[in-house]
């Protein structure tokens, strides 16, 4: 059982994070009022600056929602790793006790790796911020008529983004998963890694391809801490080898 009665293993992942395309993470209604421009990037106070910021949350929900698609498009692992094999859906638990008392009881694996409201999380991703210089651009779209699917040329929108190739800063711990025992959570731990350095969209603005973002490889440290008889253990590992002990291949 993961429980975290007992800590058992932890693992501390850092790297550099790049966007390849311009990437926009909006914000909410009452930033947008005291904003000079129509639809800013969301900023967080950082020090004595305001820095644009990736969420946390929004990273563990672009992630979450990445294993859910790997679940459901591989059935045949169950014959491997049993009926945990599959992903709930999140919105029908919250509608539905009866199933949301099973889901508790017996989580899928998504829920094993992302919690739900009767498990705690293993995984804890935190906020992104630029690692040096960003620069912030207003990019000038069309809006496209949500019925016709056409283009109306009158309606221009305009939309703030951080320009691509900025550096921000990636950092995630996964608490109680043991990455050195084949298991259906290592299964969601590797492929997450795979899809991180492969390439995935976070923020708004897909369709037009904002937001593609990966990990530098070579930045990629693991900091892996593990209790035993004696203590408290600790290794460290940087790039390929970092990547090895992720289980990405
Ligand atoms: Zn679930």
């Amino acid at each position: 059982m993961n429980t975290f009665d007992m800590l058992k293993v932890i693992y501390i992942i850092e790297g550099t994070i790049i966007n390849k395309t311009p990437l926009r993470v909006g914000s909410s209604n009452s930033q947008i009022i005291m904003s000079a421009v129509d639809n800013p990037v969301l900023m967080m106070r950082r020090g004595d600056l305001e820095v644009p910021v990736i969420p946390g949350s929004s990273w563990k929900g672009l992630l979450r929602s990445e294993v859910e698609r790997l679940v459901r498009s591989t059935e045949e692992l169950k014959e491997t790793y049993g009926d945990v094999w599959r992903a709930c859906d999140i919105i029908e638990l919250t509608e539905n006790e009866e199933l949301r008392k099973k889901e508790e009881e017996n989580p899928c694996v998504v829920c094993r790796v992302f919690g739900n409201t009767g498990i705690a999380s293993h995984i804890r991703i935190f906020d992104s911020y630029p690692l040096g210089d960003y620069s912030l651009e207003v990019i000038s779209r069309v809006a496209i008529d949500r019925v016709t699917g056409g283009q109306s040329p009158k309606r221009l929108f305009t939309v703030q983004v951080v320009s691509p190739l900025t550096k921000w800063n990636f950092e995630m711990q996964i608490i109680n998963i043991d990455l050195s025992e084949e298991s259906p959570e290592r299964k969601l731990i590797s492929y997450l890694f795979g899809r991180i350095i492969s390439g995935l969209q976070i923020g708004g603005g897909k369709s037009v391809g904002y937001g593609l973002v990966n990990i530098d490889e070579k930045s990629v440290r693991v900091k892996e801490i593990r209790t035993g008889k004696e203590g408290l253990a600790s290794k460290s590992y940087e790039g390929v080898d970092a990547l090895k002990e992720l289980e990405v291949t």
